[in-house]
C-alpha cells in the first residue's frame, strides 16, 4: 500500500543530511563541551558552529540563542522566565485562545499561583483584534505571548505590528514560532521580537531539541539550575548530536527557504483546488491567504474528521484531526472552536501539512481516495441527509 505522509505540523522525517551530520557525534565526537582538554575543545567547536547556523536563519546574533530541549521546554522557559525574574514589577500575562497547549497549559499554571493572564480571543480567520491587545496592556503587564503561525489552520499572526505595540508600552514579547521557523522569513535585526521559541523535529530534525532566541538584555529567570552551560540560562551538559542536527536543519532551511517555499504553496494550492473541484461543502479554516505556506485545514460538511482520519489511515494516508494532543478525544478542537467555528463543522476537520519531501503523487493519491471516503461517510451520515434535503 501506498504511504503518504501529510502531518508535518505534528513531526517532521529526519532530514538524510541531519542524520549525516549528526553520526560522528554519536561515536569519535564524544566530549563534553565544558572540557579543556582537546575531545572537549573540538565538540565545542561544532557546538558553536551550529548556534551560529541556527542565529542566520533567524538573523539574530549567536550570543541571542540557547539550545534547549524541545519547543514545550522553549514555551515554558520564557513564559515562566519572564514571570518569575518579573513578578515585582507586575504579575499580568497577555496571551490567545488558540496557542499551543505548551503556552496555554503553562498560563494557567501561572495562574494557580497567582498571576492574572488575558485570554485574547480570535475572529473568523483566527486573528486578534490589536486594538484589544493594546487595551488589555496594564501597569501590571510584563509579557505577551502570542503565535508566531498557528499549528492548526496555519494563520500567520501580525508580530510586527504586536511587536510594536509591546515596545510602546515596554513589554516583553515572547513569540512561540515553533511552525513559523523554516517556513516563514524572520528576520530578528527588524521584528520586535524579545523572545521566540523554536522546535528542532517540526523543521527536520529528531524529536527532543529546541532553542530559543532571547534578545541581549531580556530578563528572564533560569528554570534548570546546575552548571553554567548555555550562558547560564540553561543548564545540564548539551545533546551535542542533535545540537549538531539542529545547526544542520537550520541551514538546509535558509539554503532551500525558497525553493520549499514554492514547491509546498504549489502542492498545498493542487490538493485545496484538486477537493474543491471533486466534492461540495468544504470549509476552509484559517486565513485565506496569510497562511502557512504548508498547511490546509479544512472541513467535510457532515461527518466526523475522526472517522475520515481513521478511513485515510487504512488507505496509507496520514493527516491529523484537530491538533495531535486533543486527537484521541472527540473534543473538537479549542482552535477551531476559538474562531467560532459551530461545534459540528469543526468535528468534520482535518488538517493537511505538507512537507519538502512530498510530490504532486502524494497529492494526486489523495485526490483520489479521499473524496471516495466522504462519499461514503456521508451517504450513512443522517446530517447530511438532513442538509441535502434542505438545499432542495
Ligand atoms: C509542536 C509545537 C510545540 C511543541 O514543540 P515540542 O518540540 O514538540 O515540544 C509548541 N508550539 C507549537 C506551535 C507547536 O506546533
Amino acid at each position: 500500500m501506498r504511504r503518504v505522509y501529510m502531518d508535518h505540523n505534528a513531526t517532521t522525517p529526519v532530514h538524510p543530511e541531519v542524520l549525516e551530520a549528526m553520526m560522528p557525534f554519536f561515536q569519535d565526537q564524544f566530549g563534553n563541551a565544558s572540557s579543556i582538554h582537546w575531545a572537549g575543545r573540538e565538540v565545542k567547536k561544532y557546538l558553536e558552529e551550529a548556534r551560529e547556523k541556527v542565529a542566520a536563519l533567524l538573523n539574530a546574533s549567536p550570543e541571542e540563542v540557547i539550545f534547549t530541549g524541545c519547543g514545550t521546554e522553549s514555551d515554558n522557559m520564557a513564559i515562566k522566565g519572564v514571570a518569575f525574574a518579573l513578578r515585582e514589577s507586575g504579575q499580568h500575562i497577555i496571551t490567545t485562545q488558540v496557542e499551543h497547549h505548551a503556552v496555554l497549559h503553562t498560563c494557567q499554571f501561572l495562574e494557580k499561583i497567582g498571576y492574572k493572564v488575558t485570554y485574547l480571543p480570535v475572529d473568523g480567520d483566527g486573528l486578534i483584534n490589536l486594538e484589544e491587545l493594546r487595551r488589555s496592556i496594564t501597569d501590571e503587564t510584563i509579557l505577551i505571548t502570542i503565535m508566531f503561525a498557528n499549528n492548526e489552520t496555519g494563520t500567520i499572526f501580525p508580530v510586527q505590528e504586536i511587536g510594536e505595540i509591546a515596545r510602546e508600552k515596554g513589554v516583553i514579547f515572547h513569540t512561540d514560532s515553533v511552525q513559523a521557523v523554516g517556513k516563514l522569513a524572520i528576520d530578528l535585526q527588524r521584528l520586535p521580537v524579545d523572545i521566540l521559541s523554536l522546535s528542532g523535529h517540526k523543521l527536520y530534525t529528531p524529536k527532543g531539541i529546541g532553542a530559543q532566541y532571547i534578545r541581549k538584555g531580556t530578563k528572564m529567570a533560569s528554570l534548570i539550575h546546575g552548571g553554567a552551560q548555555e550562558q547560564n540560562r540553561r543548564a545540564g551538559t548539551e545533546n551535542i548530536p542533535y545540537i549538531i542536527g539542529l545547526g544542520k536543519a537550520s541551514e538546509i532551511a535558509r539554503r532551500d527557504f525558497q525553493k520549499r517555499r514554492t514547491h509546498l504553496t504549489a502542492l498545498r494550492d493542487r490538493l485545496h483546488q484538486g477537493f474543491i473541484q471533486r466534492m461540495p461543502h468544504l470549509k476552509l479554516n484559517g486565513h485565506a491567504t496569510q497562511r502557512l505556506p504548508n498547511t490546509l485545514n479544512l472541513s467535510f460538511s457532515s461527518i466526523e474528521g475522526e472517522s475520515l482520519l481513521l478511513n485515510l489511515d487504512l488507505e496509507g494516508i496520514a493527516v491529523s484531526s484537530g491538533s495531535a494532543c486533543t486527537s484521541g478525544s472527540l473534543e473538537p478542537s479549542h482552535v477551531l472552536l476559538a474562531m467560532g467555528i459551530p461545534h459540528e463543522i469543526a468535528q468534520s476537520a482535518i488538517r493537511f501539512s505538507l512537507g519538502w519531501n512530498n510530490t504532486e503523487e502524494d497529492v494526486d493519491y489523495v485526490l483520489e481516495v479521499l473524496p471516495k471516503i466522504v462519499q461514503r461517510l456521508r451517504d450513512i451520515s443522517p446530517l447530511y441527509q438532513k442538509k441535502v434535503a434542505t438545499l432542495k
